[in-house]
């Protein structure tokens, strides 16, 4: 399987940063990446100029969330069709942030139905509070997440993001990843990629991304600038 480097640019950035395509392939260039896959998930505005811009490079684009309907009087979302036919391959759905504002997992099953039925890769997040973790619940938490919000089949990417490890500085130890890793593993099966999330940075990445059953990463702050994100990439290989 190969690792999947995904960036989730939240809500940074502005129409210049479409240019950080070709920063990243002046430090990275694609002849130099061909054993791993890059992507980069700017805000949904951002997706058609940056494909016009992917053309020359090999970096896939996705977005950070989508609405699970097809068409209809939903003011303000976008739908499955519309990321793809900006450029997008791949939709994030269910992040911690997005569940802390009330998504549930039905919701974001329903999300990864709809981007799985035309083709479009859900990355589908899970991942345990502090509390969870200490209460000796974090496995079944991730299994019940999981159990709720996978589609059918095995078109789909899973990131586990312990929450209280994204955004932090902390990250989970080599230890806890690998088991939790290993859980995720058993319930999703051989053909499923499975990224690890939570304050992966240059310094952290080489021992998280060749942790077995890590078959990527996904970042968040790391991932702004292009040197650290190349990093992290080169990390990979
Ligand atoms: C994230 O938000 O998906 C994330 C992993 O963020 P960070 O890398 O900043 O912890």
């Amino acid at each position: 399987m190969r690792p999947l480097i995904a960036a989730n640019w939240k809500m940074h950035g502005d129409m210049s940063w479409v240019e950080k395509l070709r920063d990243f392939d002046r430090i990275l260039p694609p002849s130099k990446r061909t054993e791993i896959e890059v992507l980069i998930c700017p805000p949904a505005v951002f997706i058609a100029p940056m494909f016009k811009t992917a053309g020359g490079t090999s970096i896939k684009l996705g977005a950070q969330n989508c609405h699970a309907e097809e068409t209809g009087a939903h003011t303000g979302e976008i739908s499955a069709h519309m990321l793809k036919d900006a450029g997008a391959r791949y939709v994030i759905v269910g992040h911690s942030e997005r569940r802390a504002g009330g998504e549930t997992s039905a919701g974001v099953k329903a999300k990864a139905k709809a981007a799985t039925a035309i083709k479009l890769k859900p990355i589908i997040c899970v991942g345990e509070s502090l509390a969870q973790r200490e209460a000796g619940k974090a496995n079944a938490t991730v299994k019940r997440q999981l159990s709720r919000s996978l589609p059918e089949g095995d078109k789909y990417v899973v990131a586990y993001e312990p929450i209280w490890a994204i955004g932090t500085g902390k990250t989970a130890t080599p230890d806890d990843i690998e088991s939790m890793h290993a859980h995720i593993r058993e319930i999703v099966g051989d053909k499923v990629r499975i990224l690890y999330g939570g304050s992966v940075k240059p310094a952290n990445a080489s021992d998280i991304l060749h942790t077995p059953n890590v078959n990527g990463a996904l970042i968040g702050g790391a991932s702004l600038e292009m040197d650290s994100l190349a990093a992290i990439a080169k990390a990979a290989m």
